[in-house]
């Protein structure tokens, strides 16, 4: 019988990374210090914050904003309903019930009743772009703007240690400087409009996450999204999880080291900052932000549709 490290009771995780085990009552110990950790170690956040959590209805995002209402931090929860089918149902739903069981305060968007159609399924038809992309385009929009609109100083979303570190490898394989620039679990604002973007879980992995929700019983949405299989970010992450499986540690120090490391030579080549989007108001590095771009594709290619039917 493998013993918790901590109490010598038997163990129910092993994390082969840290080479330690724990029992249940330890292991959300060790979880939560180890976000408290990062939080301070990196000056995310006070108290006086006030905080809007992005919750996506996945063991991630919903962990996090358990750990942070329970440490005291002023939470609000923001979901995005993007119109994927049964996806976004649950995810909504799994959102909307973790709100409701604590009290806690959640706004929700739904692209599908939005006054652009910007679903997802919408723009990936429509622009055949990679949905992923355009996905990520239209949340990271959406959350700056909510954070602006509703006077929150700090967006906090739940990217776990395989996302940072698929996204690592993706900006190191083509040595995406600007990216490697911008990489950090803390990225203080640029604009005025801009809160400052936290990642508290930037060292926890996708198993110790899910392990966690399980532990504290969230309820979650356990499927992907069903536009997300054959994406590069999961290639990434097979490709880390079998160095993993032969090297366990290498996802946390490659993406510490680089932190540690690497990542100060490259924040020199940080790009210019943002000015106002002319349509929407928002920080954009052209004259037009790129999710206004996006809007007006589409736009333009529905028009197009329409006219050839
Ligand atoms: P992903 O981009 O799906 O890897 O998710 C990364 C993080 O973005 C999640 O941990 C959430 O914090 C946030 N997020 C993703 N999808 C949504 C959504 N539909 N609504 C709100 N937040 C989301
Ligand atoms: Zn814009």
């Amino acid at each position: 019988m493998t013993k918790c490290k901590r109490c010598r009771e038997r163990a129910e995780v092993q994390l082969r990374s840290h080479n330690t085990a724990f029992c249940r009552p330890c292991f959300i110990m060790f979880f939560e210090r180890q976000v408290e950790r990062a939080i301070s170690r990196n000056q995310m956040l006070t108290r006086d914050d006030r905080i809007l959590v992005a919750v996506s209805g996945g063991k991630d995002s919903l962990a996090l904003w358990h750990v942070l209402a329970a440490q005291g931090y002023q939470t609000t929860g923001f979901h995005l309903s993007l119109g994927i089918g049964d996806y976004s149902a649950q995810s909504r739903a799994a959102t909307e019930a973790f709100a409701s069981a604590r009290g806690l305060p959640l706004i929700v968007e739904d692209l599908e009743t939005a006054e652009e159609d910007i679903t997802i399924p919408t723009v990936v038809g429509l622009t055949r772009r990679q949905p992923c992309a355009a996905c990520g385009k239209i949340k990271r929009h959406s959350f700056d703007r909510a954070a602006y609109e509703h006077g929150f100083n700090v967006l906090a979303t739940g990217h776990n240690l395989d996302d940072e570190a698929a996204r690592l490898m993706g900006n190191v394989l083509r040595w995406q400087c600007t990216q490697l620039a911008k990489q950090s679990p803390v990225l203080r604002p640029t604009h005025p409009k801009f809160a400052t973007k936290i990642r508290p879980l930037y060292l926890r992995s996708e198993y110790e996450t899910a392990v966690y929700a399980f532990f504290q019983g969230i309820p979650y949405v356990v499927d992907e999204c069903p536009n997300s299989t054959g994406a590069t970010q999961l290639t990434y992450k097979e490709l880390l999880n079998r160095l993993e499986v032969q090297m366990p540690g290498t996802k946390q120090a490659f993406v510490k080291d680089f932190h540690r490391l690497a990542q100060p030579a490259f924040s020199t080549t940080a790009d210019t900052p943002p000015n106002d989007c002319t349509e929407c108001g928002m920080p954009s590095y052209g004259s037009i932000c790129s999710f206004c771009s996006l809007v007006r594709e589409v736009r333009i290619k529905k028009e197009r549709t329409r006219a050839s039917a």
